[in-house]
């Protein structure tokens, strides 16, 4: 096999643990190759893509804040990448550059691999509205969810994301509303269970990016943290979230930032290479990387 050049661009991308998981992976498969990370501003956008099919590379990876944009710029993208409105990974094909999205499928399997269990006739809540909250949503929807509730901040936005949602198919009754809705989704719990308390979820997902800057804020009240089977938190912060720590307190199983990192890296791996590594390989070099 040819020297694999993959690249990932974000701004900024020298923060990333992609290239050390990536690495390991490559050894893992026995692939002559190079994971690069460049900064890219986004005037250079299109240049930096159209620049890397040029030179050769097999392929690479999109960060923040580029996933959206990047899409316009490729040579074509799969139906989930095109549903979801953004690309986090892009692979040499016949066509050119072809985007995909591994964001929701990556979470789908750190659920499999972490907590044993997937999305069918699950009730998910779901916190966000923006690009990660809607690749979630996607899988959510795509591994058969009975039911997911997507609160955000800004309400409008939680409403557009199931409205474009309802065009997806799939049979998981979905709703919306704004964050503040938490409160009383707590209280109706609680009165429902004839005050014995836990959550009326089997999972809860943050996709906000609230914790990343250390923010201490919980986001919804212990009660819908308190015997949820599981709680993922997509960010990954040097110090441990709030959500997480209170999800562990809880005795859910947590998912953070770094299994879900973890599980589309695999998944872009496959995208380019057709094999996806074992779970334990990319995972322990994502976790002995130093956080930058
Ligand atoms: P985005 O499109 O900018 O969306 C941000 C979301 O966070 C929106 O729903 C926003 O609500 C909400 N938000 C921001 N500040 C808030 C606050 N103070 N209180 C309540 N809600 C707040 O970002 P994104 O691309 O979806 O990414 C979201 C997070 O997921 C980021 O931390 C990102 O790093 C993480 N992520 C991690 C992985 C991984 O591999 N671990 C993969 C993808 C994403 P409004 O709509 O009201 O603004």
């Amino acid at each position: 096999m040819p020297f694999a050049a993959l690249f990932l661009i974000g701004d900024p991308a020298e923060h990333s643990l992609s290239p050390e998981m990536q690495g390991r992976a490559l050894a893992w498969a026995e692939i002559r190759g190079a994971y690069v990370p460049f900064r890219v501003e986004a005037r250079d956008l299109r240049a930096r893509i159209e620049a890397l099919e040029r030179l050769g590379f097999r392929g690479g990876n999109v960060t923040i804040p580029h996933k959206e944009r990047a899409l316009r710029f490729l040579d074509g993208a799969t139906e989930e990448a095109r549903a979801i409105g953004a690309v986090n990974v892009i692979a040499r094909r016949r066509a050119g550059f072809v985007g995909d999205n591994t964001d929701g499928r990556g979470l789908a399997d750190a659920l499999r691999e972490r907590a044993g269990i997937g999305f069918r006739g699950r009730r998910v809540l779901l916190l966000g509205a923006g690009g990660a909250a809607r690749a979630v949503l996607y899988a959510v929807i795509a591994g058969g969810a009975r039911e997911a509730v997507v609160l955000n901040r800004t309400p409008a936005r939680a409403h557009a994301l199931v409205r474009a949602a309802t065009a997806w198919g799939g049979a998981t009754r979905l709703a919306h509303g704004a964050l503040a809705e938490a409160a009383a989704l707590a209280r109706d719990a609680n009165r429902s269970k004839s005050g014995a308390g836990g959550s009326p979820f089997d999972l809860v997902v943050n996709a906000t990016s609230v914790g990343l800057r250390g923010e201490r804020a919980l986001l919804v009240p212990p009660g819908l943290l308190s015997r949820p089977r599981v709680v993922v938190d997509l960010v990954y912060a040097v110090r441990e979230t709030r959500l997480v720590s209170a999800a562990r307190a809880g005795g859910a199983v947590v998912i953070d930032g770094l299994d879900v990192l973890v599980g589309q890296g695999r998944r872009s791996f496959e995208t380019w290479f057709g094999i996806a590594p074992p779970w334990g390989v990319m995972a322990r070099e994502a976790r002995a990387a130093p956080r930058r």
